[in-house]
């Protein structure tokens, strides 16, 4: 072939090949439009009907640090009550000061799941100051608790085996029995005749593990731990408790649910979140046996596949296990709050739920009321949080009170002022 024409020849097969590149990403695009187009329809339908349900969650943006009184955007300061701040201890100089030394010593991050390269001295020493708190075996830490509960129950339960679990236990509970092939029972809350009943069932079954939250977030009763406990050994069950909302707040000294039942070390799994009274950052732990911690370091799916925690984190977390062996002082003074909240509410006329918790639920009933409720108090500078169905039961609409060791009295004399005269302007005090 003549060079020019080779290169004609090159050439056009150079075009052609651009074109049909053109062609393919053109197409491409088309359907990537297309595709996205029809699940793009769907998906704005979906949130109109989450909108028009009056569901749809919108968040407020806080400037300031977490604490009994913050900053608003586009408000004053306001008084926070709806934080699971319990023990203040989310921006307490101690645990900023750990962490920033840990930022020092140990650097940022681990760039490691944990048993790869992602264990260091600080994880080993937090895994036993949780363990001595909790007076189990060891433990095992998590990115955050919906990982300690999502990666539970797969690797130490089969199909043969039984988990038996409380109604209103936690969306990260009711995620990780999903994840595992065991049968499934259901109780109402708290009821132990049910729990019996299902507990007769599951005799059917090779083991049974108990499943509950320890203090319920909605209502802020406790599990019955003593009774669940009783049953567990009647029928051979394990026994299994999250301590989200009561580690650091429950018990005398804040030990939890199992201290305040006196079943101290008598639970088979404990999980809970460093997220919340714990210094509020991030973190989640299962503390218990010692066969079913090691078991888990070689199986749990969130442990293996995920990231380990930040040395910052760890430490602070250190800190904070220091700080609650060294006094009571925290959860004396946020017993404290919670009785004189609850007394004074009580007074005022307002209906509440039965709590031992740091969570004093305002019982309002109607939705709309709720709203309203909240949205008044704000206004007074008092945040709190109204919540309806589906988030609780039809017709039983409150506002949920957070409690914190953080707040003084006068801020709580400000909260009681508030919802009596919001109280008196909405018809709901006489
Ligand atoms: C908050 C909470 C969790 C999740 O904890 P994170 O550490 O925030 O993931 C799990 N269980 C219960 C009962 C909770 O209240």
């Amino acid at each position: 072939m003549p060079e020019c024409e080779k290169n004609g020849f090159q050439t056009k097969i150079i075009y052609q090949v651009a074109a049909f590149s053109i062609f393919i990403v053109q197409t491409e695009i088309l359907i990537a439009k297309a595709m996205y187009g029809n699940i793009k329809k769907y998906l704005q339908q979906e949130l109109d009907n989450i909108k028009k349900a009056g569901l749809y969650k919108t968040e407020r943006v806080i400037t300031s640090p977490q604490d009994a009184l913050i900053r608003v955007e586009n408000k004053k300061e306001v008084l926070n009550f709806c934080a699971n701040n319990y023990l203040g201890l989310s921006s307490h100089p101690r645990l900023i000061e750990a962490a920033k030394a840990a930022l020092d010593s140990h650097g940022f991050g681990m760039s490691s799941v944990r048993f790869i390269c992602g264990t260091t001295d600080l994880h080993k020493t937090l895994e036993q100051k949780i363990a001595g708190f909790f007076g189990t075996d060891d433990t095992i830490l998590y990115a955050a608790c919906f990982d300690a509960n999502g990666g539970v129950f797969e690797p130490l339960l089969t199909e043969h085996d039984a988990i038996i679990s409380d109604s209103l236990n936690h969306a990260s509970i009711i995620d990780g029995v999903r994840l595992c092939k065991a049968q499934r029972y259901r109780y109402n809350n708290a009821d132990m005749a049910d729990l019996e009943e299902k507990l007769k069932e599951a005799q059917a079954q090779r083991f049974r593990l108990i499943v509950t939250d320890g203090v319920f977030s909605m209502d802020g009763n406790l599990a019955p731990m003593d009774k669940i406990n009783e049953l567990a050994k009647k029928y051979d069950a394990l026994v299994m408790v999250d301590e989200c909302h009561s580690a650091g707040v429950v018990g005398i000294t804040g030990r939890g649910v199992t201290e305040h039942f006196n079943i101290r070390g008598e639970a088979d799994i404990i999980t809970g979140t460093l997220g919340k009274a714990f210094g509020g950052a991030i973190g989640g732990f299962t503390t218990g046996r010692k066969e079913i911690i090691d078991l888990l370091r070689q199986r749990s799916r969130p442990y293996l596949f995920s990231n380990s925690l930040p040395p910052s984190i760890v430490y602070a977390g250190i800190a904070m296990f220091d700080m609650m062996a060294e006094t009571n002082e925290l959860q004396n003074r946020l017993h404290e709050n919670r009785n004189y909240f609850k007394d004074k509410i009580i007074d005022a006329g307002f209906d509440i739920k039965p709590t031992e918790s740091a969570i004093v639920a305002i019982m309002l009933y109607d939705a709309r009321l709720s709203q309203d409720f909240a949205a008044k108090l704000l206004d007074e500078g008092i945040y709190v949080i109204g919540f309806y169905y589906p988030v609780v039961p039809q017709g039983q609409a409150r506002i949920r009170v957070q409690l914190s060791a953080a707040h003084t009295r006068e801020q709580l004399d400000k909260a009681i002022g508030a919802f009596v005269k919001t109280g008196r302007e909405l018809g709901v005090l006489k």
